[in-house]
């Protein structure tokens, strides 16, 4: 009888890798990442280990895909422009609500000090942290639960990431922000082209500023955790 089809591709010769690492890098560059530190993140940190299955091969194509539980590894350069909208520096303490395949917080943790990441999905948070193990990343900190709600006990944050869409930016977030702080969220319904904004929390309230068009899953507030993810 024949073998079922393997669910993951051949490992690409060194060659083909570095080639299509090196036309990532372009892809991203050309949407706009110009950061160095960002695209030095970015260079560093191989979106390879971070999409498992069928979709591994197309891991350095400037597309989101899909990942468990019905979830999304984001757009890289989506990724390097909310990065670099964030202006992390090496001293943050640094929040990201949806920790989904682990990349971006991979990424801000090149960037930050520390990070935490929380996902509803516990099934995401323990491949994540699987995935930051191997790659050495010590300043992670993965949680599984609603991030809606943020993390009291290690707030206030210097910068805060939502890479899920809200309707709103949520309260416990802003409440949790640090003066001087910077949060960046997609924010609209879920099904339609949602607009990046960027809060910065000032001595006397928060300054709002739309980023650019985008397009992200839920964020899904108020229902807890999925255990069963
Ligand atoms: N940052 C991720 C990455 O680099 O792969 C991509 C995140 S994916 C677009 C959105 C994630 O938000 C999903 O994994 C989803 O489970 C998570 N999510 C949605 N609502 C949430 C909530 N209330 N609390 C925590 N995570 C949530």
């Amino acid at each position: 009888t024949e073998a079922p089809p393997s669910q993951t591709p051949p490992p690409l010769t060194a060659e083909a890798l570095a080639e299509r690492k090196m036309r990532f890098l372009y892809a991203v560059r050309s949407k706009g990442v110009i950061d160095a530190r960002v695209l030095a993140a970015m260079e560093h940190v191989d979106r390879g280990r971070f999409v498992r299955g069928l979709f591994a091969e197309r891991a350095y194509e400037d597309m989101p895909l899909p990942i468990a539980c019905g979830q999304t590894i984001s757009q890289p350069s989506v990724v390097g422009l909310m990065t670099q909208a964030a202006e992390v520096g090496p001293r943050d303490k640094v929040l990201e609500v949806g920790t989904g395949s682990g990349y971006q917080a991979a990424i801000l943790a090149c960037l930050a000090r520390r990070v935490y990441t929380v996902d509803r999905h516990r099934r995401l948070v323990r491949e994540a942290e699987a995935v930051f193990a191997d790659l050495g990343l010590a300043n992670i900190t993965a949680m599984t639960g609603d991030g809606s709600f943020g993390l009291p006990e290690q707030a206030p944050f210097d910068r805060i990431m939502v890479t899920a869409a809200a309707e709103d930016p949520p309260g416990p977030l802003l409440a949790q922000l640090k003066i001087g702080g910077i949060m960046i969220v997609p924010v609209g319904q879920s099904d339609t082209v949602q607009s990046l904004i960027r809060v910065r929390r000032l001595e006397t309230g928060f300054d709002y500023e739309e980023l650019r068009p985008v397009r992200f899953v839920p964020l899904i507030e108020g229902l807890g955790q999925d255990d069963a993810g």
